[in-house]
């Protein structure tokens, strides 16, 4: 397999990141940082720096330039220059005039690598989407950014029982740590993103709640299908550097979030009705239901480049406002806990029963 060279952008993109993680030349009109990498398309450079003056990582102004022909230096900020430090023309006796040029100043990185990722699935997923998940990703991201696909085994009545949730957690949270030494001793940034889904949601929730985890950091995290709650403390997590960003991606049609607080102890509608915290980015998507994130036709559009998963795990997100994107309106609160029980009892006699089905199956349909 070869490896595809990189387009003149993304070369310009990852030149443009150091110089902003060394905080050197990061001003310049397009003339010169072309000069300085070596192009002769400017007009290609140019648009390049506007279209990333549009995503938030550069801002434009002014400059002026000595018009002294030997000289053609950039003069210190100033809206009225009239000398040049450099050549000492004056320009007002000389009757010169400093020309402005456009100008670009970098603030933040202009892409991201993803570094590594972990993937929570929700209850009892068949395999056929981690298989296209990890090709998807292998394939449409060009960086080499391996995924671990957390597995939790066969869930079912335990879903109900809250202590059973915090001892799946614990060992997710334990997983999670091994991941990081491993990652941390083979040079890899040491924060993994994480996509969680359903079940998976309020697993990933509760680590970040265990004091036990407090040392396990988190990059960027796209929660789909949620069941955390929307009151979750995610302004917290985010103060306190837990995790890095929080994307909620939310399905319209889904059928199943709304349920879950009435079977599953601790769990809320945060993939219907989306997160109150102000910091996360809720998206809605109106035609996906529960389970329409994992489909190879959907998922591989989600991770492809500009896809919404990609820009969300790759780009500056203070200007990131994809499309259906929302803020969640109103105030929500888990039901009693009277109206609960008659659910949870109905749901646990389910379980048993498709307990001892499943329990069955698998003898039969290994
Ligand atoms: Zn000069």
């Amino acid at each position: 397999m070869t490896i595809a060279e990189d387009s003149p952008e993304e070369r310009w993109a990852k030149e443009l990141s150091r110089r902003v993680e060394l905080g050197e030349n990061i001003e310049f009109s397009a003339a010169l940082l072309a000069r300085q990498l070596g192009e002769s398309d400017v007009v290609h450079l140019e648009a390049f720096l506007t279209k990333i003056v549009g995503r938030g990582s550069a801002i434009g102004f002014t400059a002026f330039i000595c018009p002294v022909a030997s000289c053609r230096r950039t003069l210190p900020n100033g809206v009225d220059p009239v000398a040049c430090p450099y050549c000492k023309t004056n320009f007002v006796e000389d009757d010169a005039k400093a020309i402005p040029e456009k100008y670009f100043r970098l603030t933040t990185v202009i892409s991201r690598d993803i570094r590594w990722m972990v993937v929570i699935h929700g209850m009892n997923s068949r395999a056929p989407w981690q298989e296209t998940f990890s090709w998807e990703i292998a394939n449409q991201l060009k960086y080499s950014a391996p995924v671990l696909i957390y597995k939790y085994g066969w869930a079912t009545v335990e879903v109900l029982l809250a202590p059973v949730h915090r001892r799946m957690a614990r060992k997710l949270g334990e997983r999670f740590r091994t991941a990081i030494e491993a990652a941390r001793s083979m040079g890899r940034p040491d924060r993994p993103d994480v996509v969680a889904h359903s079940f998976g949601t309020r697993l990933f929730s509760l680590v970040l709640e265990d004091p036990d985890f407090a040392d396990l950091k988190f990059g960027r995290v796209i929660t789909a299908g949620s069941i955390i709650r929307p009151d979750f403390d995610w302004d917290r997590h985010l103060a306190e550097k837990r995790v890095e960003a929080v994307m909620n991606h939310v399905a319209a049609k889904d059928g199943s979030v709304p349920l879950a607080q009435w079977c599953i102890p601790g769990s809320g509608p945060g993939g219907k009705v989306g997160y109150a915290s102000r910091a996360v980015i809720n998206v809605r998507n109106d035609a996906f239901g529960h389970s329409s994130f994992f489909r190879p036709e959907n998922l591989g559009g989600m991770i492809r480049k500009n896809g919404l998963w990609h820009s969300f795990l790759t780009r500056p997100l203070g200007p990131f406002r994809p499309e259906g994107c929302f803020v969640k309106e109103g105030s929500w609160k888990p039901p009693s806990l009277w109206l609960v029980a008659v659910p949870r009892i109905l749901g646990f006699l389910v379980f048993v029963g498709v307990g001892i089905f499943s329990w069955l199956r698998r003898f039969v349909d290994p």
